[in-house]
């Protein structure tokens, strides 16, 4: 035995036990049909894919919200309705976009993404997308096309503009949202915060490119103000001051396409919000726990976890209340690699969370990919940062359908969901009863 199950082994010889059911928290019974109503009315045709910021995202909301309030939950405290709305600032390009170098403009280019406006400066060349990062605003990829995306996410922070030869992969991409440049929405008010655009050329225009030339990109845009809604439903606690759950999910997904393709998210996320509300109607049927319980539905996960910021920047509740977040990511699909029936939760190993769940019945196991960083790249992190234990459950992160048309209703394993969302309920039970109180484990708390 290793220190580590070591270790997880004694934390569950001190767990609590779940307190019996009672005839009356047998009140609502989550049954597969519906699931799948659910999943028909948020990825069905009428919500048009629930496109971040959108109208249809707002009925998305608004039927969410609907939800939280027949199932009897309360509106959360300060709340004068079941949804919140965030102000957006949305951008799209207003003109050609052009790109020099020396002085001298380079036609042919395609922009993937863009902040907008003028970035440039002197040229860095890299061809190991591995290395390090070039000292430089702008910096030339020479390196294999597959890798772009990747490199793209390590070099954010450190360089403006990215310049890539075309290939199959920039040409996917840039087909993949519609042939525009891709453009940061924002919350009105926000920071500035650095971005970096990423621009593809033909080969031989690139391979032209010398290391220290000076190179800007000029993209026009326009700005307009938009929206975003979370859906929010509370059931208060007995003690007010035994602190707050939180669950929550995304209910937006990609809309429909510039091309007229519906994207249906019925995975992506409308599985997770599924959770969310089937969760919301047990607890509302067994009535307060002594913890209170936040069942949020962001809006505007796809553009940037821009819900979730909103909602941890006003919280109903104050956020050092949160006991514990859950996030249910894409629980629609089961990955091969684990146990059967079970879902994943993201740095299973960094809390008592795991152990606490699991040893209640909670259908979860490891995440398999500790090298992808999922717990990373949740809307549970922004929450982890403060401190709060915030975990991501996930059916099958790198599932085929991910961010493509054919994620659908028909690709859904629902009986696979139904069970592992009753499955929680015990182990939630016992989080909302206030005996255990989940800790990050030694150097389990990220580090802003
Ligand atoms: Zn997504």
């Amino acid at each position: 035995m290793n220190r580590i199950a070591l270790v997880a082994a004694l934390s569950l010889a001190a767990l609590p036990q779940s307190p019996a059911l009672s005839k009356d928290t047998a009140g609502y019974q989550v049954k597969a049909a519906d699931v799948l109503a659910t999943e028909k009315a948020l990825a069905g045709p009428e919500m048009r894919g629930r496109g971040s910021g959108t109208a249809d995202e707002a009925r998305a909301a608004a039927w969410v919200a609907a939800q939280f309030e027949k199932a009897g939950l309360s509106k959360a405290p300060g709340m004068a309705g079941y949804t919140q709305t965030a102000p957006l600032v949305r951008h799209t390009v207003a003109g050609i976009p052009t790109l020099t170098v020396g002085g001298a403009a380079v036609p042919g280019v395609s922009v993937l993404m863009t902040g907008g406006g003028r970035v440039g400066g002197k040229v860095g060349i890299m061809t190991d997308p591995a290395g390090a990062v070039p000292d430089a605003d702008v910096i030339v990829y020479t390196g294999p096309a597959d890798k772009l995306m990747q490199l793209r996410r390590v070099a954010r922070g450190k360089t403006k503009l990215l310049l890539a030869a075309e290939s199959d992969v920039t040409r996917r991409y840039l087909n993949m949202i519609g042939g525009k440049p891709q453009i940061r929405t924002t919350l009105e008010g926000a920071p500035e915060r650095p971005s970096l655009a990423v621009a593809a050329l033909p080969a031989e225009a690139l391979a032209r490119i010398a290391a220290g030339s000076e190179v800007t990109l000029d993209v026009p845009v326009a700005t307009e103000k938009g929206v975003t809604t979370n859906a929010i439903g509370y059931l208060p606690g007995t003690d007010p001051k035994a602190g707050v759950i939180l669950l929550s999910a995304h209910l937006d997904h990609l809309g429909v396409r510039p091309d007229g393709v519906v994207m249906p998210g019925a995975n992506d996320d409308a599985s997770g919000t599924v959770a969310v509300i089937e969760l919301a109607r047990s607890f509302a049927a067994m009535g307060p726990q002594k913890r209170g319980i936040l069942f949020v539905a962001y809006g505007s996960e796809e553009i940037g976890g821009l819900g979730s910021t909103w909602f941890g920047e006003r919280p109903p509740v104050p956020l050092s209340d949160l006991v514990a977040n859950i996030e249910f990511e894409m629980i629609g699909a089961q990955d091969p690699k684990l146990p059967k029936g079970s879902l994943m939760m993201t740095g299973s190993e960094r809390s008592n969370l795991f152990e606490m769940m699991k040893s209640q019945g909670a259908l979860i196991a490891a995440d398999p990919y500790p090298d992808q960083h999922f717990f990373e790249r949740s809307d549970n992190y922004s929450l982890a940062l403060k401190g709060i234990v915030a975990h991501t459950f996930s059916g099958w992160a790198v599932v085929p359908t991910y961010h493509q048309p054919t994620d659908t209703i028909e690709n859904l394993d629902i009986d696979y969901m139904t069970n592992a969302i009753r499955s929680l309920i015990a182990p939630v039970r016992l989080l909302a009863s206030g005996d255990f109180k989940p800790e990050w484990k030694a150097g389990g708390q990220p580090k802003p």
